[in-house]
């Protein structure tokens, strides 16, 4: 039994330094000591997540359960906790200081501080991912006390952290490749192979221990990683540098992944999230449609406007994060589905199969109605027609796949390759912000976007934007709204003085009940700040409805 004492000492020396094969050689050497169960949770814990995404668990602890938990387990108030969150940033470091000084006051002093096994604290959190219902939050703040009570500060820096799953040790999938190979004498090729048909680092660990890695194979029930696409220039371009293409729309909707065994039908989301139960029609779409024993589809959920043309993202996103009342809100929103690809079919794996004959057997055994149309084509012309009926579509573009490619999963490479309209940016109002959390804590980290409506000179808001935001800008941009603070309002949220303009790039602009303005930004990201303009030179709220009215061939407002 390995002692979770030993893996937080393990982390801290990680954390301390910064080279990633010194990295790599301190978990090598962790991981060739440790037994069959614990090696299945290690390679996921080091990289923040305490279960694999594939899996059916999801630990579900926010940041105020968590410091609720380290209050009453270390006898402090909420207060003193977030004034070490602010002056650490770090909910590690003040889960390490509540649980010192604790100590001396609580019984846990009693107990030596390396009394808890890294089992004994997977097997707590699979207790709190397990909670369900009514009463599932005390259950969760019962396990988290009970280890913060047993833990010693150096444990309960790294239970903290597990339990909102950000590690912050710099260990990402790469260097935990890298050291199951090392530890185990495998290559790391065989070890990312087996990583991404299986998306499962602790199960890869267990079968590179064993010499079994060449097992690891597609299988039913356990999501690949998916096939992804880089951004191409244009399609001229493009296509010179593919030859000849599979041209597809890209469909603005969500990626699924299904698997079919007889009538048992499961369906991975991108990030490969177990979404069944949210979406019942793709299930019998694919019941129906479907004329394989068993097979693993890849394709796009999108839903269907009543007009027919696809509905914003968020509406979607909807439909995969519900629990509850999916028969309601399937009449609402309903969804179609576009397969695209096969990568699994009566036993075999189609991974290593050109792309062109995965799409032979996916036409075989799939109904046309819930297929993507592909045409193969090397004239830039018919792909410019092809993606201008995508767009009047309301569709994002379209995508070039090289008819002789493998399916590369969980690979970003230049076989698939996505053209879609570049997007407009605009400048924006920094109205407000707020302050980060973790690291960031000391930071102004997100900021609250807003543009003037040229009937009434008012400001509306149209969102945060958070992304495209490095350290050193953290700092500078704290310094500068620091002076401009109006208001410090609930909790972290601050209004500022409206004098800063920030140019904003975005994805799409969608209609929004959460925001005066009744837009809101998707994927908003600071392009520059425009210390070259004045307040007076921002983006009007007539512009933001005019680039929503025109964007994928949308039509404008009032038009039929
Ligand atoms: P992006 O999210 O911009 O990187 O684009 C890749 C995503 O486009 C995929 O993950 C799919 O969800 C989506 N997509 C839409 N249509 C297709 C298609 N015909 N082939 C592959 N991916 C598609």
């Amino acid at each position: 039994m390995t002692s979770f004492l030993g893996f937080a000492e393990l982390c801290k020396k990680i954390e301390e330094i910064s080279g990633s094969i010194e990295k790599t050689d301190l978990l090598a050497s962790f991981l060739s000591d440790l037994d069959g169960a614990e090696l299945s949770v290690v390679p996921s814990f080091v990289t923040g997540s305490v279960f694999p995404a594939s899996s059916k668990h999801l630990l579900g602890v926010g940041p105020s359960t968590l410091y609720d938990a380290l209050a009453k387990a270390g006898g402090s108030s909420t207060k003193e906790i977030q004034d070490i969150l602010r002056r650490t940033g770090d909910v590690g470091a003040v889960a390490a200081e509540v649980v010192a000084k604790g100590r001396p006051s609580t019984l846990s002093s009693f107990i030596g501080g390396d009394s808890l096994s890294i089992l004994d604290v997977y097997s707590r959190f699979l207790e709190i991912a397990r909670a369900s219902g009514k009463r599932s939050q005390g259950v969760k703040m019962k396990h988290l006390r009970y280890l913060f009570a047993e833990a010693g500060p150096l444990e309960a820096r790294y239970i903290a952290r597990l339990a909102l799953e950000d590690m912050r040790i710099g260990v990402g999938e790469g260097i935990v490749r890298d050291a199951i190979a090392k530890a185990f004498a495998a290559s790391p090729d065989d070890v990312e192979r087996g990583y991404n048909f299986t998306g499962d680092l602790g199960l890869v660990a267990r079968r590179a221990k064993e010499g079994r890695l060449f097992e690891l194979k597609a299988e039913i029930g356990r999501p690949i990683k998916m096939m992804l696409a880089t951004i191409g220039a244009d399609i001229p371009g493009s296509l010179a540098e593919m030859g000849t293409a599979a041209v597809e729309w890209k469909f603005d909707g969500s990626r699924v992944q299904i698997h079919k065994r007889g009538d048992e039908i499961e369906i991975f989301s991108r990030r490969l999230e177990r979404v069944t139960g949210s979406l019942p029609e793709i299930v019998s779409f694919v019941r129906e449609g479907v004329r394989a024993e068993s097979a693993i589809l890849d394709g796009e959920a999108v839903a269907r406007g009543e007009d027919g043309r696809p509905l914003p993202f968020q509406e979607i996103l909807k439909r995969f994060r519900r629990k509850y009342k999916v028969e309601r809100t399937a009449r609402l929103i309903p969804l179609e589905l576009f397969l695209f690809d096969i990568v699994y079919l009566g036993g075999r794996s189609l991974i290593d199969e050109p792309l062109r004959e995965r799409r032979r057997l996916l036409e075989e055994v799939a109904d046309p109605k819930i297929l993507a149309a592909q045409m193969v084509t090397c004239d830039p012309e018919v792909v410019a027609g092809i993606y201008q009926e995508a767009i009047v579509a309301g569709h994002e573009g379209v995508m070039l796949k090289s008819p002789a490619s493998p399916y590369a999963a969980g690979k970003r490479g230049k076989n698939w390759v996505k053209i879609k309209p570049v997007m407009e940016t605009l400048d924006l109002v920094v109205v407000g912000a707020r302050w980060g959390e973790g690291r960031r804590a000391t930071y102004l980290g997100s900021f609250r976007l807003a543009s003037p409506d040229p009937d009434t000179g008012r400001l509306e808001d149209v969102g945060w934007v958070a992304t495209g935001i490095n350290d050193e800008m953290l700092a500078e941009l704290t310094d500068l709204f620091r002076d401009l603070v109006l208001v410090s309002g609930e909790g972290m949220e601050v209004e500022v003085k409206p004098e800063v303009i920030f140019e904003v790039a975005f994805e799409e602009i969608q209609k929004s009940k959460s925001y005066s303005s009744g837009y809101a930004l998707r994927f908003p990201r600071l392009a520059r700040v425009r210390d070259d303009k004045a307040l007076e030179e921002a983006d009007s709220l007539e512009r933001v409805a005019s680039l929503y009215a025109t964007q994928r061939g949308r039509d404008g407002p009032g038009s039929g």
